[in-house]
Parts: structure tokens; C-alpha cells; sequence
């Protein structure tokens, strides 16, 4: 007896989309929170390097860096780098650093 073309099977699995297909994995929110808080001033901070580094360079210091075509000061070097970079570009950078 003839039972049909054996080369198909009319059972094929169709594939179901599974729910990670449809909302995609769960992602978790890294919300860091800034467990650090400087006692002075209130900034907060998620390490405690960054409250020490503040407390010791930037509450309640006078900013001492400054740039010497303008004048602009802060409490970090590296700002008034940014600072040259950006607003005197082409110019020689160099930090008057004034106590
Ligand atoms: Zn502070
Ligand atoms: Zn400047």
C-alpha cells in the first residue's frame, strides 16, 4: 500500500517565539547610589575615594588653578586643561598654580 510521499513530514515543529524572543531578557537598572556624602557641603559620592579626594582638594578650598589667558580658576588642574583646550585652542597650555 502507498502511504503518500514519506519525504515530508506534515509534523513539522513550528517554532514558537519564547518570551525572551518577545520582551527580551529582564535587564537590571544599575542605579548606583551615592552612599558617600561629604559632611560639609553634601555632595554625594559612590566611592569613598572620590569623598577623600573632594574633602582634601575641593571642600572648602580655594580654587588654585588657574589659566593664564583669562583668569578662569578651579580646584582641579585638570579642568583648567579642559578649559585651555576648549576655549584657547592652538595656545600653549600651561597652569598658573597659585595657593
Ligand atoms: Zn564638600
Ligand atoms: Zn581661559
Amino acid at each position: 500500500m502507498l502511504y503518500g510521499n514519506y519525504g515530508i513530514n506534515p509534523y513539522q515543529e513550528a517554532r514558537k517565539p519564547s518570551e525572551d524572543d518577545l520582551y527580551g531578557p529582564l535587564r537590571r537598572r544599575g542605579s548606583k547610589k551615592k552612599n558617600y556624602l561629604c559632611p560639609k557641603c553634601g555632595n554625594g559620592y559612590t566611592v569613598v575615594k572620590s569623598l577623600k579626594r573632594h574633602l582634601r582638594y575641593e571642600c572648602g578650598v580655594a580654587p588654585r588653578f588657574k589659566c593664564p589667558y583669562c583668569g578662569t580658576r578651579s580646584k582641579q588642574r585638570a579642568h583648567v586643561n579642559e578649559h585651555i583646550r576648549r576655549k584657547h585652542s592652538g595656545q600653549h597650555i600651561y597652569i598658573i598654580d597659585s595657593p
